[in-house]
């Protein structure tokens, strides 16, 4: 048996019931066959794979809190330390009902390569809890927010684990996480990523995700011949990262036409006035139907089904899973021609083979979303040096290294015979990188 099976074999064996992970591990391990067949021997003696499957650590944790009624809540809390052969953890906290352990092991295990893949230097982790801000006040939403950060407060620390933003956790809850923090541990240091202007945040942060993957896309559009401009563009959710692809999109000349959230999506054959949308998001945290409500040209349709919108471009921006092969089909069979990942791991291994032998361009989250957490290292190296850089620079910065990985990922495709998958060379230049460190740091 190939190495890259026995050790998946033993991943699904050694983590029960985490079908998430055993996904992404399955993913990145296939792709990355002709590079561990190359030196399976050197591997297996370091026994790099087991190691590279297994978190360096799991931290999980009780989080008590208090409603508006006075009742006690519990929650679970998590935080998967899962590489720090590059830089210390980073990666996001995520806020939503269906977080467990497994969900976020994919998470972590996906944000080592991709944080790799950026060139900064950066491990990988994640984490969150199974709370749903949705529907809750400011106050429970704090309440909750400080009873979560006074447990991981041990574990966290400018050079040690930095967490960020993610579903559920934007510019509010990184707010009530950092004055926690601070008054935990006295330390007013570059802990978190995603903080507001006046306390040590980045411009650029809150868009980067979104702008980052327009970067990219646009890099590979280039690359093969074709141009963003004039190209109607379908995108899923209607948060941080769906928002600020459409408005990069729309500056750049497409046409974005549908946006949804969890209930249902908005189709308008006009283009989406970006306005109104982060009016009802950003302001209101309303829910994607108000815009129908509001713009005559606009049909609301509840459920699923935005994949089956007529587009020359698709970028799913929600969650995990969110494009299986029937969407891929349709998306094919409608024209579209390109797909690139604003989400982590949006399309399903089915549809992710669907594009890749179908010749539709395809780029993987762990190259095309890589944009926010560069964008939030780039968040720590000023906290580092105490200065505040321009709008520009740190766009330009941005853009630069969006264009950067593009190139990584091209090149490592090529040289390993595999021209235009960037799936493989995503995952080939990111391994590269994080396998040496390993390596060169002994057995750990
Ligand atoms: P937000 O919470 O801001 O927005 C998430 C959007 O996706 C909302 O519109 C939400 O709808 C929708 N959504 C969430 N869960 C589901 C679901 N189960 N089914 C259907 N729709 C769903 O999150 P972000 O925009 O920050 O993140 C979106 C994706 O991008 C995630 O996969 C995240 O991991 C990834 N990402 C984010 C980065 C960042 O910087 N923010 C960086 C890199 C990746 P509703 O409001 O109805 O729940």
């Amino acid at each position: 048996m190939s190495y890259v099976d026995e050790v998946y074999d033993r991943v699904v064996k050694q983590n029960p019931g985490e079908g998430e992970f055993h996904q992404a591990v399955k993913e990145v391990l296939d792709s990355l066959r002709i590079v561990i067949d190359a030196n399976e021997a050197k591997y297996r003696k370091a026994a790099l794979l087991e190691r590279l499957v297994e978190p360096e650590r799991i931290i999980s944790f009780r989080v008590p809190w208090v409603d508006d009624n006075g009742q006690v809540r519990v929650n679970k809390g998590f935080r998967v330390q899962f590489n720090s052969a590059i830089g210390p953890y980073k990666g996001g906290l995520r806020l939503h009902p269906s977080v467990n352990q497994g969900i976020l092991k994919f998470l972590g295990f996906e944000q080592t390569f991709k944080n790799s893949l950026t060139g900064l230097p950066i491990g990988g982790g994640k984490g969150g809890s199974d709370f749903d801000p949705k529907g809750k006040s400011d106050r429970e939403v704090m309440a909750f927010c400080q009873s979560f950060m006074t447990e991981l407060s041990k574990y966290i620390g400018a050079d040690q684990d930095v967490p960020a933003g993610d579903i559920g956790v934007g510019a509010r809850e990184i707010g009530y996480l950092y004055g926690q923090y601070k008054r935990m541990t006295g330390l007013y240091e570059g802990v978190l990523t995603g903080k507001g202007l006046t306390y040590g945040g980045s411009l650029v942060r809150t868009q980067a995700t979104g702008y980052g993957l327009i970067y990219i896309l646009d890099e590979m559009l280039r690359h093969n011949g074709r141009e963003l401009e004039g190209k109607s563009v379908v995108i899923s959710g209607s948060g941080n990262v769906a928002i600020y692809a459409s408005e990069k999109a729309i500056q750049l000349g497409a046409k974005v036409v549908a946006l949804s959230d969890s209930t249902g999506y908005i189709y308008d054959k006009n283009g989406i006035r970006l306005e109104i949308v982060k009016e009802i998001k950003e302001v209101r945290r309303g829910r994607i139907k108000e815009y129908a409500d509001e713009v005559p040209s606009a049909v609301y349709t509840e459920g699923k089904g935005i994949w089956n919108i007529p587009c020359d471009i698709a970028l799913p921006c929600a969650t995990q899973n969110e494009l299986n092969l029937e969407d891929a089909k349709a998306l094919k069979a409608n024209g579209c021609f390109a797909v690139a990942e604003g989400a982590n791991m949006p399309s399903t291994r089915e549809a992710t083979d669907f594009f890749l032998e179908n010749g539709m361009m395809f780029m993987p989250g762990k190259a095309a979303n890589a944009g926010g957490v560069a964008t939030s290292a780039l968040e720590m190296s000023q906290n580092s040096l105490r200065l505040s850089w321009t709008f520009e620079e740190v766009d330009k910065k941005l853009h630069d290294i969006m264009v950067g990985i593009y190139e990584k990922s091209a090149k490592a495709a090529k040289r390993y015979g595999v021209k235009g998958n960037y799936v493989a060379g995503a995952n080939i230049a990111g391994f590269e990188k994080v396998v040496e460190a390993m390596m060169a740091q002994g057995i750990v």
